[in-house]
């Protein structure tokens, strides 16, 4: 099948990859030529496991192609998907500009009957306002052809977006059209034969809420377990064993119960927001949720409290080094990760960071610069020279078994905070190293 693309970011290449690998004839478009210029290069913008090898194979194979042309894509399709970025506003809704933008684009260019998906994560009724932009710009130049909007939001993780994508816990369709219904199924067949029941047709506005109420509760699994983690650490109880004793409930399930230093990226933050805001414009009160968010805002404070109370609340002229800047491992995704909050407080108090990550440093590069008071490490034992504590952001495997001798001779004093719970507090104590972690 022939399938367009907008948008060439983490989940538009992922999806364009992944269907060109069940077969499919794919063109992916962006505004962004210099990003396209790279991809045409062969090589990937965005660090994703597994991604650049099948962009190259399916390039090579002439399944996928790139342009900065979006005309072109418009005519190219049956199936457009709409990939597009959609941040946050002032006010916490979603921006919605770029998806109204390519809905415009593809009124104008194409020629054809084509299904339009909406994949990025957008507001509930949002694919009636695409239906419209594409009527406008449909009747501007007198053009009769039909169109459906479906909504088929994405709920791939950064870190393990390939392999959440050729095995989906399931693929929610919203559609009330039967022959856009069947061109979408043909399109996901190879992904759902041997498990039809992930595949979940429902009505369009169920499946725009369905993605932000998704969403909504993996951010608020995170928030309760960082709330119970303070109480944890007040009594002196210890959260990793609270998350045991409490994931093995099948009724809450194991995931998404690590306490921690907060939850960022690009979707989890702005995706409870936008939820707030239309929950707003509807009238609808939701304390739950406004609570999710604050408690997160709160967590992102954590390692630097921590910090400020070891060092008697006067960072003046401390050096920290950093272990991970991306708002999660496998990623080189900075996007409200806790990295930022962390480094923009310390720098606040005059310290000096010395941070690594094995592939998040350019991203962080990119948005704040050189600094002087922010040096940026080629690898994790270099980041601990003349530092006087360690804190531990993202949880890489490379910070698991790290050498423990070297960092007490690397470090003034032998001070580790760990925003992501990775050793035993006991094992540190006797190894004769002040050790923080959370809630524990
Ligand atoms: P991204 O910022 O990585 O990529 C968006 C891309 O769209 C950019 O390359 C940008 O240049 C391009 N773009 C902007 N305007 C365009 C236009 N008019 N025409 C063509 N291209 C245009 O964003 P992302 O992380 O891939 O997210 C895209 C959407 O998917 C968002 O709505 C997000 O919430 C949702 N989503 C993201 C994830 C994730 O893990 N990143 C997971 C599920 C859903």
């Amino acid at each position: 099948m022939k399938v367009s693309i907008y948008g060439a970011g983490y989940v538009g290449l992922v999806t364009a990859a992944c269907l060109a690998e069940i077969g499919h004839e794919v063109l992916c478009a962006d505004v962004d030529s210099s990003k396209i210029a790279i991809l045409q290069s062969g090589a990937s913008p965005i660090y994703e496991p597994g991604l650049e090898t099948l962009l190259q194979r399916h390039q090579a194979t002439g399944k996928l192609r790139f342009t900065a042309e979006l005309p072109t894509a418009a005519s190219f399709g049956l199936v457009q998907f709409i990939a597009v970025g959609t941040p946050s506003l002032a006010n916490g809704a979603a921006n919605l500009s770029a998806v109204f933008a390519v809905a415009e684009l593809i009124g104008q260019h194409i020629n054809q009957f084509c299904v339009v998906v909406d994949k990025s994560t957008v507001p509930i009724g949002t694919a009636k306002l695409v239906t419209e932009k594409i009527q406008q710009a449909l009747n501007a130049r007198k053009a009769n052809i039909a169109f459906t909007v479906v909504s088929n939001p994405e709920f791939l993780k950064e870190g393990a977006a390939i392999n959440d994508f050729m095995q989906p816990d399931r693929i929610v369709l919203g559609c009330e059209d039967e022959k856009a219904t069947q061109i979408m199924h043909e399109l996901y067949a190879p992904l759902i034969a041997d498990a039809p029941n992930k595949w979940l047709v429902m009505d369009v506005l169920s499946a725009e809420l369905t993605k932000y109420a998704a969403n909504a509760m993996l951010a608020t699994r995170i928030s309760f377990m960082n709330e119970i983690s303070h109480v944890a650490e007040k009594v002196g109880a210890n959260i990793e064993h609270i998350r045991q004793g409490i994931g093995a409930d099948k009724r809450i399930g194991p995931h998404f119960l690590n306490a921690g230093c907060g939850y960022g990226g690009s979707c989890f933050p702005k995706d409870v927001r936008a939820l707030l805001s239309t929950a707003q414009e509807v009238d609808i009160n939701m304390p739950l949720l406004q609570a999710v968010e604050c408690v997160n805002e709160r967590q992102k404070t954590v390692l630097f409290d921590k910090l400020s109370a070891i060092f008697n609340q006067d960072l003046t002229n401390k050096v920290i080094a950093v272990w991970g800047l991306a708002f999660k491992p496998n990623t080189d995704d900075i996007r409200e990760a806790t990295s930022r909050v962390l480094c923009e407080a310390l720098w606040q108090q005059g310290a000096t960071v010395r941070a690594y990550d094995p592939v998040a440093i350019e991203e962080f590069r990119h948005v704040y610069g050189e600094r002087t008071d922010m040096h940026y490490c080629a690898d994790k034992e270099t980041a601990l020279q003349g530092a006087d504590a360690l804190v531990i952001v993202t949880e890489w495997d490379e910070f698991r078994s790290p050498n423990w001798s070297l960092i007490k001779t690397s470090l003034s004093q032998p001070v580790i905070v760990d925003g992501r719970n990775l050793f035993e507090p006991k094992e540190l104590r006797a190894l004769g190293i002040q050790y923080h972690s959370i809630g524990r």
